[in-house]
């Protein structure tokens, strides 16, 4: 008989993998009780966790302005993950700072 404290993971055996600051993160939320549980690929144990809302991040002005002014390219551009990639550091300006146009 399965123990009744034993938690029912959503994707049963097979973890979300979340890249997160450059680490692979495991999570695993349980059906019954809705508990999340977090590990570093590779830790041995999970630990309890929280899963936040998704952060947004506000880009600088010069990839602003491009992104505004040319609408959508039609298709994913390499160059689009390139900006990405390379903004990724933390530094764009808050949200709440930002500023709208019109
Ligand atoms: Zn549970």
């Amino acid at each position: 008989m399965k123990n009744p404290r034993e938690h029912s993971w959503s994707d049963g055996t097979e973890p979300h993998r979340i890249h997160q600051d450059g680490q692979l993160i495991l999570h695993h939320r349980c059906i019954i009780c809705g508990r999340d549980f977090a590990k570093e690929e590779g830790d041995g144990f999970w630990r309890a966790a929280r899963v936040g809302l998704l952060k947004i991040e506000i880009l600088p002005e010069d990839v602003n302005e491009q992104w505004i002014v040319e609408g959508s390219p039609g298709e994913i551009l390499a160059s689009d993950r390139t900006t990405l990639k390379s903004q990724a550091s933390g530094h764009a300006p808050k949200l709440s700072n930002s500023c709208p146009r019109n």
